[in-house]
């Protein structure tokens, strides 16, 4: 222990992860808190870091405002639609009114937009989506966080946030290591910031062995957006909503472009529009949801999940007919090299070429995030002006837990954000942060060195575990005294795919499944005590480990909670199979005791505040 030595950094302002929700942080703390010292703690580096690490091809939430493309209701009433009702509103429409003056930042700090040549305005790809030619999209947000903060940490991973010991429920900071030097970091902070990702790699990949590590979601995005918060004993919601993604097959290169861009469409082995097949039985589940408009995200993989069911996969995008216009070919591939190189390597090895072969598509295994086209993540206060008493509790974006803040990934109830929305919302965040400090409520924190140094030890124990444990070895990594990081991964890998719902049962779970996932969670919990780290590189894959099987509980629990099939698709429960309005057109919420480790959960409801407030105004 004594060899790892510690440091301590005071703060104001602390952003846990410097992708685009904690680089959006960082920018707009300093703008609002000019005196202010803030920190960016990032676990690679904030250049490359994140799931726009290689880049993208589009910005898929941009209102256009300025020129009445859509407005903020607009957007709340899509992603409603697409989450089957469960969103929470006022945090939609708050990132929606906001999300436009960062998409005109990023083109101000140099991000090639591409332009309609008539129009002169950004070229859509779809109603929301613009696009870019998005390759450093990720350096250039990067720049504007470190311009704005006092220090930017790469390379820390953060463990543990650190609590007030002098009030109750408050936070006081957060602790991590260094997987360079070993080092132990103590960052005690007035407010801390949760941009941390989503979680990836907690339901088994379908590309095991030489593919491990080809997943949609980037790989090293391991659920600490939601384990530090839970941890802490902060609220969660709508963590059952987990997203499968349909995607080029083995690649798992974007569609969106395909279908909006280029217009191809799919169609099963047969050349038929197998959507359409499906329509009546869908009907049976989910009721009037399948006539909306657009078809609700998770409606469409159902479609797909039992045509391929059915045998009439392998299911293909037909790409034929739009790589015949050369233009439309060039966007086709560089659609890919902007942000999923892989795609066209994949092809390439498979000797596919779209111009003549159409390619499989995929759906991939299901993934927890707060941003795409699903909302799980922290129960936050919503903005004052917008938010029902339920929704509100003072800061904008602030967990449950006082001066602990999400965006991003991090924040549950608010699909659709993507990566603009993501930025602002981490903005959002940040100016509810300093107004926090402001405001004199984060006055008299007391963090206790032996707080630190209690978490010192549980950090570094991984290593102590192996130092010991290997003597035991006896073959390769066998060892009865201890468990590897990948071992331990590939243990929760399986619980998850095998009872919670993924691609082993084709997503199907119960409740007698969930509970029996449950309580192989908890042995694997108790088991986690013994993983042994080799070096610093295997205690970061340890911590990682930690994190998403805390989540993956967390999850579990959610999944058991709610007894319908809310969104056919990305899972189904069995036992209830159907959509039921009656009893669960509502959010879930839960809390996990710190120390008993014991999970409530609850039912809150949903208001649909855009059409309530026009219903109003109409009467
Ligand atoms: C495959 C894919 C394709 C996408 N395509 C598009 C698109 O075309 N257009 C679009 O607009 N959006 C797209 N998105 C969505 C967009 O990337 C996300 O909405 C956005 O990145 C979320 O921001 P975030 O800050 O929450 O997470 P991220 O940007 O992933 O950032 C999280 C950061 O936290 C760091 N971190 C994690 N754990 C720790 C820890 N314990 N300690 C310190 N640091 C930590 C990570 O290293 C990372 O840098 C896509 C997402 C994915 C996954």
């Amino acid at each position: 222990m004594a060899k790892h030595k510690t440091h301590f950094e005071d703060c104001d302002v602390l952003v846990v992860g410097g992708g685009m929700a904690g680089t959006g942080a960082t920018f707009e703390a300093r703008h609002w808190g000019r005196d202010l010292k803030i920190i960016c703690v990032e676990k690679a580096n904030i250049d490359r870091s994140g799931a726009v690490a290689q880049g993208l091809y589009a910005i898929n939430c941009y209102m256009g405002m300025q020129w009445d493309e859509n407005q903020p209701e607009d957007h709340v009433r899509y992603a409603r639609n697409d989450l089957m009702g469960m969103v929470r509103e006022d945090l939609g429409y708050d990132m929606a009114r906001h999300v436009d003056s960062t998409v005109h930042m990023f083109d101000e700090w140099g991000l090639p937009m591409m332009k309609n040549e008539k129009t002169g305005r950004y070229l859509r790809e779809g109603k929301w989506q613009i696009m870019i030619h998005g390759e450093s999209y990720k350096p250039i947000v990067a720049e504007a966080a470190k311009k704005s903060a006092d220090k930017i940490y790469n390379r820390i991973m953060i463990t543990h946030l650190l609590m007030d010991e002098a009030k109750e429920n408050r936070v006081g900071g957060a602790v991590g290591f260094n997987m360079r030097t070993g080092d132990f970091h103590v960052f005690r902070a007035k407010t801390v910031i949760v941009a941390a990702g989503g979680a990836s790699h907690i339901f088994k990949p379908r590309a095991v062995g030489e593919g491990m590590g080809r997943t949609w979601y980037a790989p090293w995005s391991n659920g600490s957006a939601y384990a530090l918060p839970i941890a802490a004993g902060a609220k969660m919601t709508q963590m059952e909503n987990r997203i499968v993604l349909c995607r080029f097959k083995d690649g798992y290169g974007p569609v969106g472009a395909y279908f909006l861009h280029l217009k191809t469409y799919t169609q099963n082995a047969n050349g038929e529009n197998y959507e359409k097949k499906w329509y009546d039985q869908t009907k049976e589940l989910v009721g009037e949801y399948i006539d909306h408009h657009p078809t609700p995200t998770c409606l469409r993989n159902h479609a797909f999940i039992q045509e391929t069911m059915a045998g009439g996969g392998p299911i293909q995008m037909v790409t034929t007919e739009a790589f015949q216009d050369p233009h439309l070919e060039t966007v086709g591939w560089e659609n890919f090299l902007g942000m999923t190189v892989g795609q066209a390597v994949v092809w390439a090895s498979q000797n596919i070429d779209p111009k003549y072969t159409n390619p499989e598509l995929t759906t991939s295994e299901p993934y927890v995030m707060g941003s795409h086209a699903t909302c799980s993540g922290a129960w936050v206060s919503g903005p004052e002006d917008l938010s029902p008493p339920e929704y509100f509790w003072g800061y904008n974006r602030m967990l449950t837990i006082d001066g602990l803040f999400g965006a991003g990934d991090t924040v549950g109830g608010s699909a659709h954000k993507f990566s603009s929305g993501s930025f602002t919302e981490g903005r959002l965040a940040a100016k509810a942060a300093v107004k926090y400090i402001e405001d004199q409520k984060a006055e008299g924190i007391n963090v206790t060195d032996k707080q630190c140094e209690d978490f010192k030890f549980q950090v570094y124990k991984p290593l102590d575990t192996y130092t010991v444990a290997q003597n035991e070895i006896t073959g390769g990594t066998v060892s009865p005294s201890y468990i590897s990081p990948i071992q331990g991964l590939q243990r929760l890998q399986r619980i998850m795919d095998e009872y919670v719902g993924g691609i082993a049962t084709n997503y199907m779970t119960n409740e007698n499944m969930l509970k029996r996932g449950l309580e192989l969670l908890a042995w694997l919990e108790e088991d986690l005590e013994k993983v042994g780290a080799e070096d610093y590189h295997q205690l970061m894959r340890a911590w990682e480990l930690k994190h998403r099987a805390l989540t993956s509980q967390c999850v579990t629990e959610h999944t058991l909670f709610r007894e319908e099939t809310r969104w056919p698709g990305y899972y189904y429960r069995g036992d209830h199979m159907k959509l039921d309005d009656d009893n669960w057109h509502c959010l879930t919420v839960s809390r996990r005791d710190p120390k008993t480790g014991k999970f409530e959960m609850e039912k809150v409801p949903v208001y649909h505040i855009v059409d309530e407030n026009e219903k109003k105004k109409a009467s």
